[in-house]
């Protein structure tokens, strides 16, 4: 399969030559005549898959056929969670749309109004926005929405997780109603449910990869540890392993600045991205670590949404999210494009019910592992996944088990007494058991 067979125009086939993508996605093999067509689009992709390009460049070609956009006015909106992900998908549309004369560009909050006034006032065919900002523009005039063609809603599970809905409500009042609605979300809760069965219009549905599943390109397990352990651990891990480059997550900022004084003081080079950093900082922190600058990336849930980070070999789970959903977010910024990964999950025995729930989210049980020196003193209890019920032994005519289920007194002792998890790195009994639900 190539792009040229999926209707793309000469220009955009000349620019993905340029760029080197040679062979679409498989959602992008789906999205694009979908998006070409005209149709509304419902899809489940995970950031990884190529979902950017999926609906840029369809998007940009219909656009590249129409009117010309008057002054503040904009022909087709793209809505984002975060500033990061706005920049991102900013950078592919002008990447994409580099020989088209078409404008675009982009609007966040944390950052001065005025020049994204400015940039408005000469009218913007594909505009990329967070949506807070985008109405704080919207009351000051400097956006109209009456020539949008166009709606895309990116990682729209979390806008909502994000208390979006609002605000998403109220630009959808604002958009013309004949329009083309594209939405991706990678997780489908009852309440993207709801939205699209209001906002779409018969929608070809693309799903790329199992619902709710974590990416399968990512090796994922878990390394039991005592709470107060973990810094210790995880900077034992990136020296033992000799990590160069991971993308740690934790739950609270607070959290988030506590290991990177602990990293820093390990002499390993370590940087945060939270809400409480500025947007510059932030880019800055971004863009270091994107440049092997940094060793180590520090991220709450909320500022690393959508981070694209090209052959990411290691995410950590400092904490566990709470969030069962998160840890597919987190475990896709690993394993990207169709390279190896590792998610690790550093869990202690005060975590095991949200590991419950992240392994019924995913419908896997996740291998357990524990390091040398850092064997838990609490450890932590088997998940429903992992737990067995004991067989019953067959019972022979004289009442005794038969077969390999047969062990003397004193060798069952002997099994119930072997240390669990001993030496490096074992996986743990649990773990190679059968799931039963
Ligand atoms: P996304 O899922 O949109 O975040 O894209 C993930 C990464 O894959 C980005 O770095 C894209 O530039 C890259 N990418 C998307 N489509 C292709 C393709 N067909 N060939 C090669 N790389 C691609």
């Amino acid at each position: 399969m190539t792009f040229s067979t999926l209707g793309l125009s000469e220009t955009l086939l000349r620019t993905l030559d340029e760029i080197g993508y040679s062979t679409p996605t498989p959602i992008q093999i789906k999205a694009i005549p979908a998006v070409l067509s005209g149709r509304d689009i419902m899809a489940a992709a995970q950031t990884g898959t190529g979902k950017t390009a999926s609906f840029a460049l369809p998007l940009l070609q219909r656009l590249a056929n129409g009117n010309s956009v008057k002054s503040n006015h904009i022909r087709a909106l793209i809505l984002t969670p975060t500033r990061e992900l706005a920049v991102q998908v900013a950078e592919s549309i002008a990447t994409y749309g580099k020989h088209l004369s078409l404008k675009s560009s982009v609007v966040y909050g944390g950052v001065k109004i005025n020049p994204q006034m400015m940039k408005l006032r000469s009218g913007i065919d594909v505009l990329v926005a967070t949506p807070g900002r985008l109405l704080d523009l919207f009351s000051r005039n400097a956006v109209k929405f009456s020539q949008v063609e166009i709606l895309a809603l990116d990682e729209a599970d979390r806008m909502l997780d994000m208390g979006f809905s609002d605000e998403i409500g109220k630009i959808l009042a604002l958009l013309p109603k004949k329009r083309q609605n594209l939405l991706f979300s990678a997780t489908f809760s009852d309440d993207i449910r709801k939205l699209t069965t209001s906002l779409l219009k018969n929608p070809v549905k693309i799903e790329v990869s199992p619902r709710n599943s974590a990416a399968r390109s990512v090796r994922q397990w878990v390394c039991e540890v005592d709470k107060s352990k973990k810094s210790a651990l995880l900077s034992h891990l990136i020296r033992n392993r000799n990590w160069s480059q991971v993308l740690v997550f934790t739950r609270t900022k607070n959290g988030a600045d506590q290991l990177i004084r602990h990293l820093k003081s390990e002499n390993i080079s370590a940087v945060a991205i939270h809400g409480d950093k500025s947007q510059g900082l932030r880019t800055r922190a971004l863009a270091d670590f994107k440049a092997n600058k940094t060793r180590i990336l520090v991220a709450t849930d909320i500022a690393a949404r959508g981070l694209d980070i090209n052959e990411l070999p290691h995410v950590i789970n400092f904490d566990l999210p709470k969030v069962p959903g998160d840890y597919i977010h987190r475990i896709g910024r690993t394993g990207r494009a169709g390279l190896q990964g590792e998610g690790i999950s550093l869990v202690s025995a005060d975590e095991v019910k949200l590991l419950a729930a992240i392994e019924t989210l995913i419908r896997q049980t996740l291998v357990r592992e524990v390091e040398t020196g850092f064997i838990p003193n609490h450890k932590v209890p088997l998940t429903r996944q992992t737990r067995v019920r004991p067989k019953k032994p067959k019972k022979s005519k004289q009442g005794q088990p038969r077969g390999e289920n047969r062990k003397t007194a004193s060798e069952q002792k002997q099994d119930s007494s072997k240390p669990r998890n001993a030496g490096k790195s074992k996986r743990t009994a649990g773990s190679r058991e059968k799931r039963r639900r």
